[in-house]
């Protein structure tokens, strides 16, 4: 008989892919670590950490303006970046990957330069009902400034999204789509590609935000045909403060600057001021160039693995997990769509969620507890919010049989 506990049939070698996690060989609260929130942030690879350290030991310099070593070397290592960035996601052209502070700024930028440059009063714009209040409260900010409107495109209570409704909603004043690629809160892995077509087929541009795909689906920004890719470094094994905004290039170049300042500037004069070109134009300010190029580390990093076998590996934990999670009385799965990855989102009857985090931690397991920014889904559901495990490859299911150790030990405390 097969031992619950040993995965037989996966080959991607987790135990070993750890050994490159130096945070995740730590004691907390005088257990091992079980670090389930990488819905929140990845841990990172000690390649991207030594990335920063390099950059400020040997590198630390501006970068495009300066007339010296140094700053050529940071320059070439950030431009560097954006190459490796733009085939990771096979985007057509490096100058198409604009970077930003995160999937936030990324989302911020397009609603304020596209939004206001396009939307006009009775223009409607389209996100999921289950988005991160990123993909919502950007668009609804813009349409309040010009008198358009955002609708939620319903989503039932597995948490996938009603196609039928979707394209029933679809007319000439859709101007913008803008629908996450996996979702934070409830792990469905939405039908982008159908999304996608049935939006350019009603004349709407489409904005997906991948923020929570990075991690764990290989992207192909033309094979999608979106218009739009967001996401943020820091949940692809990458630092904090650093995002990236893909674009196509015929809306980027009809797009005005979203900041000013320094580096978006061809000329700049009191008669007036000419902008750069792409991706310049968008990136006001001395950017963070140690983030950059660690995200660059981060994307060497995810390219030397087997990314199908880690697909594979983080599949198996997210069935492991549901089967034990159906297995313990008193467990109700919250989001249980057909196409998931990465979360398992969960209740445990007669206890809060907080309180239900606060005594997994106690025993070494992170999980993050709430609504996770996604409160009109919460809503729906009628619940306050969720005990969220987030996986990605370095997990395994010993961490899983930890979780629900833990799980079983909040039980005889709260229940
Ligand atoms: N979109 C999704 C789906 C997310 O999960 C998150 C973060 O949790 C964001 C957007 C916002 O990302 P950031 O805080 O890095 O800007």
């Amino acid at each position: 008989m097969t031992d619950l506990a040993v995965d037989t049939h996966n080959t991607f070698n987790a135990e070993q892919v750890r050994q490159d996690f130096p945070i995740l060989h730590q004691e907390v609260h005088g257990k091992p670590l079980v670090y389930l929130d990488n819905a929140a942030t990845t841990q990172k690879p000690e390649a991207v950490i030594q990335a920063i350290v390099d950059y400020y030991r040997q590198d630390n310099s501006n970068v495009h303006r300066g007339a010296h070593t140094l700053a050529e070397r940071a320059t070439e290592k950030f431009e560097n970046a954006r190459v490796k960035v733009a085939g990771l996601i096979n985007a057509p052209e490096a100058r198409q990957v604009i970077w930003t502070r995160g999937t936030s700024e990324s989302i911020n930028l397009i609603a304020a330069s596209w939004g206001r440059s396009q939307l006009k009063e009775g223009d409607r714009i389209l996100v999921s009902a289950m988005e991160h209040h990123s993909n919502i409260v950007p668009w609804q900010m813009i349409a309040a400034q010009m008198g358009a409107t955002v609708e939620p495109i319903p989503v039932d209570n597995t948490g996938s999204i009603d196609l039928a409704a979707f394209e029933a909603m679809l007319d000439d004043s859709v101007r913008m789509v803008a629908c996450g690629h996996v979702s934070n809160a409830l792990g469905s892995v939405n039908p982008v590609e159908q999304i996608i077509r049935l939006a350019h087929a009603a004349g709407a541009v489409c904005l997906i935000d991948g923020a929570q795909a990075m991690s764990h689906l290989q992207v192909d920004v033309q094979a999608l045909d979106c218009d739009f890719y967001v996401f943020s470094a820091h949940k692809m094994f990458g630092p904090t403060g650093v995002g990236v905004l893909y674009g196509k290039v015929e809306l980027l170049e009809t797009m005005p600057p979203y900041q000013g300042g320094g580096e978006m500037i061809e000329t700049v004069s009191f008669a007036g001021t000419t902008y750069n070109q792409l991706p310049y134009k968008f990136e006001a300010g001395t950017p963070d160039i140690a983030g950059v190029i660690a995200l660059g580390a981060a994307v060497d990093y995810l390219q030397s693995i087997d990314r199908d076998a880690a697909e594979r590996h983080e599949r198996d934990l997210l069935e492991y997990a549901e089967a034990k999670a159906r297995a313990m009385p008193g467990i109700t799965l919250v989001g249980t769509a057909a196409e998931r990855t990465g979360v398992l989102s969960f209740l445990m009857d007669g206890t809060h969620p907080h309180d239900v985090g606060m005594l997994l931690d106690q025993q070494g397991v992170a999980v993050r507890t709430g609504n996770h920014c996604a409160q009109p889904i919460m809503d729906q559901l009628g619940i306050p919010g969720t005990v969220r495990a987030s996986f990605c490859f370095y997990n395994t299911r010993a961490d899983i049989d930890r979780l629900f150790e833990a799980l079983a030990k909040a039980k005889q405390f709260l229940v």
